[in-house]
């Protein structure tokens, strides 16, 4: 059962945190009770969604590219606008996130990772919320926020301000259009239990479904499921790598909301210094997955032999062996070609007749200019090097091996 896997991966359980599980349960039951009874009121819906991307951005461009990471800065209305969306989402105060975010970063995949990845998507997911365990964040440094005056209020109010901008207010904007029901289960339970889920899978999907494509050392991933669901912080795999950049997607065409958010707060003159890491260090990142998957690749082929690994033919010997196998000399290489001759599009006949004689100048266009694909092939063949034959030197590689992938220790001279 994958479910009872997941429930294997927990560290041993020492208590529940029963506030939390009241908010996290209680809150999407009134939701889906709102479903069954409250009819729907378009104005409500549309607060709501209002609402929802207050309380995302909150989290994404406040709680997470601000106060955590310091991907740029905001003026003081744009934090007060922001610090209130994250309250509003009910996740906590900004302190106390951003310090368990900033120790996910810093031991990402580890025992001192609170939402550590080998735990399981469960626990990542809300595990570590609503249970208590011995483990502990590992400690960073979270001193500007000590000093950060606004998130020390906030934090030190966090729960009247949670209640009032998580549930009061939300429920009672609707009472204006004689909608309190609407409020309290579309505005303010409903966008709640989306919120908290969305955000929660940053945690968990962003560290589990996607590609690599900046390093594939720990477990965050890129996904567009991911992106969609959390304003664009589905782009996990290049925001580990680089967790100072504002943009979480980094290609244009990458869904990254937030980023688009951020961009339009500094055109509004409220957000400045967006930081971006060089172009040139992401660039070498990419290329680096790029070739280690074209390692990989290359490693799941089969090559020709090792040059060394060919035994020297005299040229007596060679005459000796091609009067009982078809054995053409090209390039200096000696080549069986007996398990070929049928596949020959120039005929059987030509590759006989010609066994014992250097096809060098006939191979390379003499005759007929052989495909690269010839050549490959070719090399293939090789069963021996000739005693003081020559060999120029751009066709002693294949043209598949010329762009060898080696990694750093590896000698490619042997490999080509
Ligand atoms: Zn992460
Ligand atoms: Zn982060």
């Amino acid at each position: 059962m994958a479910i009872a896997a997941e429930f294997h991966k927990f560290p041993p359980i020492e208590g529940v945190r029963w506030f939390n599980v009241a908010v996290l349960v209680g809150t999407p039951l009134v939701a889906v009770c709102g479903l069954f009874f409250v009819p729907f009121n378009w104005r409500t819906v549309v607060f709501a969604f209002a609402y929802y991307l207050f309380s995302m951005f909150g989290i994404t461009a406040g709680y997470h590219r601000l106060w955590s990471h310091r991907s740029y800065n905001a003026c003081f209305p744009l934090q007060i606008f922001l610090i209130l969306g994250g309250i509003s989402s009910v996740q906590g105060s900004c302190y106390w996130w951003a310090r368990g975010h900033r120790s996910h970063h810093r031991w990402t995949d580890t025992e001192k990772d609170p939402y550590d990845s080998s735990r399981g998507l469960l626990w990542t997911h809300v595990g570590w919320i609503i249970f208590k365990s011995k483990l502990r964040s590992g400690p960073v440094d979270s001193s500007d926020l000590g000093k950060d005056p606004l998130v020390q209020w906030t934090h030190r109010h966090y729960f009247p301000l949670a209640a009032f901008f998580g549930y009061a207010l939300p429920a009672l904007i609707p009472a204006l259009w004689n909608d309190a029901w609407g409020g309290i289960c579309y505005a303010a339970c409903f966008r709640l239990t989306v919120a908290h889920h969305c955000t929660f899978a940053i945690n968990s999907i962003a560290h589990y479904l996607g590609s690599t494509p900046y390093d594939d050392v720990a477990s965050p991933r890129d996904h567009f499921l991911s992106a969609l669901l959390t304003m664009g912080e589905g782009y996990h795999n290049f925001h580990h790598q680089f967790p100072m950049d504002y943009r979480n997607a980094y290609l244009w065409y990458q869904y990254d909301p937030t980023k688009w958010f951020i961009a339009a707060c500094k055109g509004l003159g409220l957000a400045s210094n967006l930081r971006v890491f060089p172009s040139n260090e992401i660039a070498k990142g990419a290329l680096t997955m790029k070739l280690k998957h074209l390692k990989q690749v290359q490693d799941s082929i089969n090559w020709a032999p090792e040059i060394a690994d060919l035994p020297i033919v005299t040229w007596e010997s060679f005459q000796v062996e091609s009067k009982t196998r078809p054995l053409l000399l090209v390039s200096g290489f000696i080549h069986d070609v007996s398990s070929f001759l049928d596949q020959h599009p120039g005929g059987v006949a030509y590759l006989t007749k010609n066994s014992g004689k250097d096809m060098t100048a006939s191979f390379f266009g003499g005759v007929y200019r052989h495909s690269n694909a010839a050549h490959n092939l070719m090399s293939m063949m090789r069963v021996g090097v000739l005693a003081g034959g020559g060999c120029p030197p751009n066709q002693s590689v294949p043209p598949s091996q010329v762009l060898f992938v080696a990694t750093r220790h590896q000698d490619k001279t042997k490999s080509v």
